[in-house]
């Protein structure tokens, strides 16, 4: 390309550089937080359930049925638009997305769509990531389709199953512009989106199938590729990858890259041609006039910004402020609802920092190994009761006055980090209290001169260089202390330990 007359201009305009990367997001996120379907009583938390147990004739789309409105999908959903920064229409409306599928018995899907202005739950909104901001175009409620299940591995032999425990349930889309500079922006996104839905207690981003994602990639110029239905963000990365890389080889071999939809094939870590479904204008988008225009007045939008609870930020900054945490502790800790709630449940202003600490390097570890480790009794009904136990992990495993008293002690000098380390695997490894394991375990500081002594003087005696040196070399203090630590197994005061020994040795 170096080679050519009209330089680096004219290698573009032929179309040899590879243009910039252009990438979307679609992103369904279920409510999981809500009691209802959206338009009718059966249960948004259909996990867990026998096969069509969770249906009722308004979700099972019998003649004469009408979709009732589920008025907090409104609401939380509103909340979601307004924590992305969108403008808040005056009124909705819902829409028929017609499609022939077995997934929805009604033979379309009820959804949200700006065809007479904005009448989407939110849009033209905007968030900053890692520097860069990334519109979001609109924000819609829908309902979620049944799940399919295919049984047979020969294409012959081929049996669908249809489950419509899940038909209905209420979905937010976020659909963001084609804004992402790269893999790394759209990770960042997406596990702030996560960590927002969280904490605005309206999804549950742990359990299985709650946030799926589309992406939507093209070269600058070039036709779009869609790869639909990916369920973890880890896979959309790599699929958003792989698929630049090929839309981008194809580029060079001068070929047009197709107009489809692909889908990622996770044990092949390649994107697929998918078989063609419709296309947007074969959806015969209609008005769903069943159900009406609902009004967002202005007192509805006061009430819903006095209900939104502290943002991920907002809560970090304060973390680092107001109990001098240090800033990738309070990172970790402010992303995750579950602990930060902890935290501030069991925080004082004086075990705070300590606090923080416990709970991030060895609470959470010890959580997720109980979670992988232990298994669960009597659950064959798929993962119901991991599922439970990811929804509060925690507090299954210690209570807040534990994990309070616990750092109270490190915080006032009474215990060790080391000991508080292996107190608190007891405490969550048997369920007993503070008093009953810090008394049992003897984890309590060793600050008795008399009882310490014996100790410095031994290691004294078995470290006669660093004794020696230690006049002339104050960092083999240090060490000694280390070694005393050693044999208490971290139970001695650190502070007494030097007095003693520098006493012994310097005869300060
Ligand atoms: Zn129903």
């Amino acid at each position: 390309m170096s080679g050519d007359a009209g330089g680096a201009g004219a290698a573009a305009a032929s179309g040899m550089a590879a243009p910039r990367p252009v990438i979307g997001l679609e992103i369904h996120c279920q409510m999981t937080s809500l009691k209802s379907k959206l338009f009718c009583p059966c249960r948004a938390d259909y996990r867990g359930m026998g096969p069509n147990e969770n249906v009722c004739p308004v979700c099972m789309g019998m003649p004469g049925t009408l979709p009732r409105l589920n008025a907090e999908a409104v609401r939380k959903g509103t909340m979601i638009a307004m924590a992305l920064g969108c403008a808040i229409p005056e009124r909705i409306s819902f829409f028929r997305k017609n499609y022939f599928y077995p997934d929805l018995p009604k033979n379309f899907q009820i959804t949200q769509l700006d065809m007479y202005g904005d009448t989407s739950i939110g849009g033209r909104g905007s968030i900053l990531v890692d520097g860069g901001a990334v519109g979001i175009r609109r924000v819609q409620l829908e309902e979620d389709p049944g799940r399919m299940i295919y049984e047979g591995a020969s294409a012959r032999n081929h049996i669908s199953l249809v489950d419509y425990n899940r038909a209905g349930t209420p979905l937010v889309e976020i659909v963001t512009e084609p804004d992402f500079e790269g893999p790394r922006q759209l990770r960042l996104f997406l596990q702030m989106l996560s960590d927002m839905v969280e904490n605005l207690g309206v999804c549950n981003p742990a359990l299985e199938g709650a946030m799926r994602a589309d992406a939507n990639v093209s070269l600058e110029g070039g036709n779009r590729v869609e790869i639909k239905n990916i369920s973890s963000f880890h896979d959309l990365e790599k699929a958003v990858v792989f698929e630049i890389a090929r839309q981008e080889a194809q580029h060079s071999r001068g070929l047009e890259v197709a107009q489809e939809t692909r889908h990622w094939d996770a044990a092949r870590k390649i994107t697929i041609p998918s078989r063609l479904k419709e296309g947007e204008e074969e959806y015969r988008y209609l008005l769903e006039a069943d159900i009406p225009w609902v009004r967002i007045d202005a007192e509805t939008v006061e009430s819903l910004k006095s209900r939104m609870p502290e943002s991920v930020s907002e809560k970090r900054e304060r973390f680092v402020s107001q109990y001098m945490i240090p800033p990738q502790v309070a990172d970790v800790l402010s992303s995750d609802k579950l602990y930060s709630d902890l935290f501030d449940a069991a925080r004082t202003d004086k075990n705070a920092r300590e606090l923080a600490n416990i709970i991030t390097t060895d609470l959470m570890g010890l959580v997720m190994a109980a979670a992988t480790t232990e298994p669960a009794p009597d659950s064959d009904a798929a993962g119901g009761d991991a599922q439970k136990k990811r929804d509060d992990p925690a507090s299954d495993v210690i209570s807040v006055d534990g994990l309070r008293e616990l750092a109270d002690a490190v915080a006032s000098g009474q215990m060790a980090r080391n000991s508080a380390k292996q107190a608190l695997h007891e405490m969550t490894k048997t369920g007993k209290s503070f008093s009953e394991v810090s008394s049992e375990m003897d984890l309590g500081l060793v600050s008795d001169e008399s009882e310490l002594l014996g100790v410095v003087r031994s290691v004294i005696s078995e470290e006669p260089k660093a004794a020696e040196q230690a006049s002339s070399n104050p960092n083999t203090i240090n060490y000694l202390v280390g070694k005393v630590m050693q044999k208490t197994r971290g139970k001695a005061d650190p502070q007494v330990t030097l007095e003693l020994l520098k006493r012994c040795l310097l005869g300060d």
